[in-house]
């Protein structure tokens, strides 16, 4: 029988480990044989969202569209992983509360350790006011308030972040 797909859905600021730990994770579930698909925030905005921009309406267009895709392939058994900052709660819940196997996962970091680790560069840009609407830094981050999981990155190392979540996906029978 087939099993279940899930959506593991990784929310958290920029350079929280996001994308570290969902390509890891995305690894480890391969290596066990499962479906599984990526869906980055980046690569989401270069081509199912392009020409979206950062203003709220506009992130909660691409966090519900990125919701739809999952569902249409979580529903087939896929072990779907978004990495997507997602700032704001009310569209999490939305989606929380209307599709089926929807795991939120807290990638959390504090805002001094992200702009710290300033991965892509972005922090300083926002900083300088090169980039406008930068979570965290000019926009809001809304933290969940009872995420399914939560990785402290800044106190775990990746491998134990993503032990984590494979411990919790196989607990919970996926
Ligand atoms: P995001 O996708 O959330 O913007 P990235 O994954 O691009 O973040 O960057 C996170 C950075 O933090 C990477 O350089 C990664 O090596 C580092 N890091 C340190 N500890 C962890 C951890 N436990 N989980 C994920 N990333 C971590």
């Amino acid at each position: 029988m087939e099993r279940d797909g899930a959506i593991l859905w990784l929310t958290g600021l920029s350079g929280a480990g996001k994308t570290t730990i969902s390509q890891q994770l995305e690894h480890k579930l391969r290596e066990r044989d499962r479906p599984v698909e990526l869906l980055d925030g980046d690569a989401i905005r270069q081509n199912l969202s392009k020409g979206l921009g950062f203003s709220r309406e506009d992130r909660d267009t691409n966090v519900r569209r990125v919701g739809y895709v999952a569902n249409l392939l979580s529903r087939n058994g896929v072990i779907v992983i978004v990495s997507l900052i997602s700032p704001y709660r009310s569209v999490r819940d939305e989606l929380r509360a209307t599709l089926n196997n929807f795991v939120e996962v807290y990638i959390n970091a504090p805002l001094e350790v992200c702009e710290a680790r300033d991965v892509k560069g972005l922090y300083a840009k926002a900083r300088s006011g090169q980039i406008k609407s930068f979570t965290g830094i000019d926009d809001p981050y809304e933290a969940p308030l009872s995420p399914d999981i939560t990785c402290h990155t800044a106190a775990e190392t990746v491998d134990e972040s993503v032990t984590k979540i494979m411990t919790w996906l196989e607990s919970a029978g996926y």
